[in-house]
């Protein structure tokens, strides 16, 4: 690349946790970067320092940096005073690595103002409806809510439980499907749990009290305790709006949810065992669009216009390249999809399903980048990167 960061004229600045803007980062912050090599899997940390001018010095050293320009870096970074992070000697690239200290590296940005800004914690909304038939909630509920939260925060993500009193006049329920969920999967009434073909239940998601207040929205994804999965071979089942379709004019629909919502949606199993259930579906509606992997990207069932297809790259395209800083061809982005709506590695989130027995915390570089630029993670959906 032709152009250099200047790290010595380059201010450096902290986003804040809890609102949108940020600081400048306090003197005395440790930054780490991964230097670019022109290998975009090889990761390559090098320590700096926020010097008084709010820019950086190399650490133990008093020279003048400049590194390859992107628009992205990947990060990690400690408050002044804080003790220094233990790297791993390498990085794996499909298991980014949780660096004790920090969590896993994350994207910061260059902004249009050549400001670098150092990612910090983001919070997605998560409003529960418990519409199961249980008493009391079993345990495996607040099992799969731990699950989430300890998983996230790793990735500097705060899991925001919100419950909600039971709507009325609604049924519980539970969701029935065929092999391995999808897009058989259909909510009944827990009444008629025994019955061989129960009638199907449309719930209201569309109408109060379902959807997030209207402030919280873009940061709120619902969730459903649903009383059991039954013939499903998964504990949850995500459906995402599609931005990326809805935005190329594609109404995306489910026969869970049959009328079409702005927000995403969760049903869960109330009796799931799996400790990162929970966190694989959330994982889905963060992962969205590029998660739905080259089954629309490369369009394999059909389903698309050409003009459909050809907005839903780009903007797929955009998220490698524009905005995880990606330095390749637009021709390379399918490289670093999934077949389909999951990964193939035995150990990755996006693969933890019942069936398998791998570990289910791990995830690559692109989940990584791809789950920060989540919609329900900025503050105004509508801006990419802060
Ligand atoms: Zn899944």
């Amino acid at each position: 690349m032709a152009t250099q960061l200047q790290l010595h004229t380059t201010k450096v600045r902290l986003a804040f946790p809890d609102k949108a803007g940020h600081d400048p980062a306090p003197q005395g912050t440790h930054v780490w970067l991964d230097v670019p090599t022109g290998t975009i899997r090889n990761f390559s940390f090098q320590e700096f320092v926020v010097n008084a001018q709010g820019t950086l010095d190399p650490a133990g050293a008093n020279r003048r940096a400049t590194i390859d320009r992107t628009v992205t870096y990947w990060s990690m970074w400690t408050a002044p005073g804080a003790t220094g992070l233990t790297m791993p000697t390498s990085f794996n690239a499909d298991e980014l690595n949780v660096v004790s200290g920090f969590g896993r590296p994350l994207l910061a940005v260059v902004n249009s103002q050549t400001e670098l800004v150092l990612p910090n914690t983001r919070k997605v909304i998560i409003r529960e409806f418990n519409m199961t038939a249980h008493a009391r909630e079993p345990a495996t509920m607040n099992d799969m809510r731990q699950g989430a939260i300890d998983f996230y925060k790793d990735l500097h993500i705060e899991v925001d439980f919100q419950k909600q009193p039971k709507p009325r006049g609604q049924p519980n329920v539970f969701v029935k499907g065929g092999a391995r969920g999808g897009t058989g999967t259909t909510v009944h009434n827990v009444t008629q749990i025994r019955a061989s073909n129960p009638p199907v239940v449309s719930l209201p998601l569309d109408q109060a009290p379902f959807p997030p207040p209207s402030a919280d929205k873009p940061k709120t994804i619902l969730l459903i305790w649903v009383h059991d999965f039954l013939n499903t071979g998964v504990d949850g089942h995500a459906h995402h709006p599609g931005r990326f379709l809805s935005n190329a004019g594609v109404t995306v629909t489910s026969p869970s949810i049959p009328a079409a919502v702005d927000f995403s949606v969760i049903f869960m199993n109330s009796k799931g065992s799996f400790k990162f259930g929970l966190a694989h579906e959330i994982g889905h509606v963060l992962w969205a669009d590029v998660g739905d992997g080259k089954q629309f990207y490369e369009d394999t069932q059909n389903q698309l216009t050409e003009r459909i297809r050809t907005r839903y790259r780009a903007a797929i395209n955009d998220v490698f390249i524009k905005h995880m800083g990606l330095d390749i061809p637009p021709a390379n982005v399918v490289n670093h999809l999934n077949t389909r709506d999951h990964s193939p590695l035995a150990n990755n989130l996006m693969n933890s399903m019942p069936a398998n027995t791998g570990t289910g915390d791990q995830l690559t570089f692109t989940q990584v980048g791809a789950f920060r630029l989540a919609p329900e993670l900025r503050w105004d959906p509508a801006v990419v990167i802060p």
